[in-house]
């Protein structure tokens, strides 16, 4: 977690990712240190390490917020159980759910981004709940979560 500040106040703690890269602890430091903190500037977020100099700047930060929002704006979509379920619709992402206690698959959404989808896969997985995201060709593309 990284504290988020916005003119000097802290105002939350969050997850933060960016090319499926999670942000919680600072690529130089050894031993790695965690005491990240990230300040809202303009439309992005720079994240600085508290102990070192590093710090990058991050255009489209993916807060688990933002998955969850996507995630609640999905519409349902119905598995058909046919080749159709793993093909998005086009330039969109598909995330599906398999319950490999109950052998059972089900749609979860189709979302912009691959960086959304993949979020929503890592949110959305568990322990003998595998998640798959496939690109608009159908193509399986992340997969998360385990059997
Ligand atoms: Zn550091």
């Amino acid at each position: 977690m990284i504290e988020l500040y916005e003119n000097n106040n802290l105002i939350d703690y969050i997850n933060a990712y960016a090319e499926n890269k999670e942000f919680d602890v600072c690529p130089f430091c050894f031993p790695p240190n965690n005491k990240l903190r990230a300040e809202k500037i303009n439309d992005g977020f720079q994240i600085k390490c508290l102990n070192c100099d590093w710090q990058i700047y991050i255009h489209d930060i993916i807060t688990d917020e933002k998955i969850k929002d996507a995630i609640r704006k999905q519409p349902y979509i119905p598995c058909t159980n046919t080749p159709e379920d793993f093909l998005p619709a086009e330039g969109k992402y598909r995330v599906i759910g398999v319950d490999t206690f109950a052998n059972e698959r089900f749609i979860i959404g189709d979302f912009d981004s691959l960086l959304i989808a993949q979020g929503v896969a890592r949110l959305e997985c568990g322990t003998m709940l595998k998640t798959h995201v496939y690109d608009d060709g159908g193509r399986h593309v992340y997969e998360d979560g385990s059997f």
